[in-house]
Parts: C-alpha cells; sequence; structure tokens
C-alpha cells in the first residue's frame, strides 16, 4: 500500500503504526534521503541541495533508489510506501516496478490537512527536531509542491479506484484507527 500527505500531515508516524498492525515493512524515501545525507554517501551529497531547499530530488535518482529497495528481501509479504510516488513519472515507474514483480497495489490512503494547519505543525517541529527543510518558507515551498505534483498523483490512483482519503486532523491515535478502517472498508470493497 501507499500514504500519500502534504509535509506535516502525519503520514511518516501513521506509516510506521500502520505498517506494525499490518506486519509489513514501511518504506519512506525522506528516511533513507536522511540516512544518506547523514552518513554522506554519494547519494546524499547528491540529495542534499534538493532537501535542503525543499524541492524533489530527482525522479531518475530517486526511482533508482526505490527500484533497490523493492529488490530486498523484506517486501516479500507487502509493504508500505511513504512519499513515494509524488510525481507521475514516478507513479509510472512504480508501475513497472510493480508488474516486474507480478504484485500490484491494493490501496492508497491520502491524509489530508489544511495548509495553515500544516504549517503551524511544521514550525512547531521545527523547534523540537531541527531538521533543515523545517523553515517557513522552505515549508511553503514543500507545500506548493505538493499542490503543484503530488495531487496529480493521488488523482491516478482516484481514476484507478483505489483511493482513501483520510482526515489527517486529530489525536495520533485517531487518525490510526482511521486509517485502519479505510484499508478494512478497501479490502472489504
Ligand atoms: P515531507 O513530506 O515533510 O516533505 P519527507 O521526509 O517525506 O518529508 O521528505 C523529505 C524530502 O525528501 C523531500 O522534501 C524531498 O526533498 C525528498 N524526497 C522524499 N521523497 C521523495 C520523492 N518520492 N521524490 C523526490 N524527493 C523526495
Amino acid at each position: 500500500m501507499l500514504i500519500i500527505g502534504p509535509p506535516g500531515s502525519g503520514k511518516g508516524t501513521q506509516a510506521e503504526r500502520i505498517s506494525e498492525r499490518l506486519g509489513v515493512v514501511a518504506i519512506s524515501t525522506g528516511d533513507i534521503f536522511r540516512a544518506n545525507v547523514k552518513g554522506e554517501t554519494p547519494l546524499g551529497l547528491e540529495a542534499k541541495k534538493y532537501i535542503d531547499n525543499g524541492d524533489f530530488v530527482p525522479d531518475s535518482v530517486t526511482n533508482k533508489m526505490v527500484r533497490d529497495r523493492l529488490r530486498e528481501a523484506d517486501v516479500e509479504h507487502g509493504f508500505l510506501l511513504d512519499g513515494y510516488p509524488r510525481t507521475t513519472a514516478q507513479v509510472d515507474e512504480l508501475d513497472d516496478i510493480l508488474a516486474e514483480a507480478d504484485a500490484k497495489l491494493d490501496v492508497v490512503v491520502q491524509l489530508t490537512a489544511d495548509d495553515e494547519e500544516l504549517v503551524a505543525r511544521l514550525l512547531g517541529r521545527a523547534l523540537e527536531t531541527g531538521r533543515s527543510d523545517d523553515n517557513e518558507g522552505v515549508i511553503r515551498h514543500r507545500l506548493d509542491l505538493y499542490h503543484e505534483q503530488t495531487e496529480a498523483v493521488v488523482a491516478r490512483y482516484a481514476e484507478r479506484g483505489i483511493l482513501s482519503r483520510v482526515d489527517g486532523i486529530g489525536g495520533i491515535d485517531e487518525v490510526t484507527e482511521r486509517v485502519m478502517g479505510a484499508i478494512k472498508e478497501a479490502q472489504g470493497a
């Protein structure tokens, strides 16, 4: 499955909780990039400038990273991708990867929240975690990219009839229950 949402929607938090409940591995492209930046790997050095500016890492780089990650053995029983795909070119790539593996997506969950709530949450998080991309200018740019590019991704999955929209405003447990409910509903449908 996929979890898609704007920056600050809590998708990373929910992805971890949901993956535990479902017993599948959670794969966050943002976390993989940050680990590479921290480890100063060639991928991290390449990605850092984009991340710090709130830009997307180029599709060619991101697609290759995801393709490699999805070859690992732990995805065999399913996976939850958090933060990918974010562009329609990434949707095409994921379609290819899944077709080659004879696999298909069960459900795509979109977490929703309005922009002002998201900015407030991210500015709050900036005080706690000091993520290099959590300052107001960069936050607004990440939100703009979400609207410009990732909403088209969401629309693609809506057309395919596998999208579930979940309200991301509320307590962490409450939102987890909503996501679990959406997954169960999608599986029953
Ligand atoms: P957020 O959703 O708050 O922006 P993430 O941790 O998901 O946080 O992503 C952080 C950054 O990592 C993004 O701003 C972008 O630079 C990079 N990134 C993550 N996933 C992708 C992706 N699928 N395509 C391109 N860049 C990505």
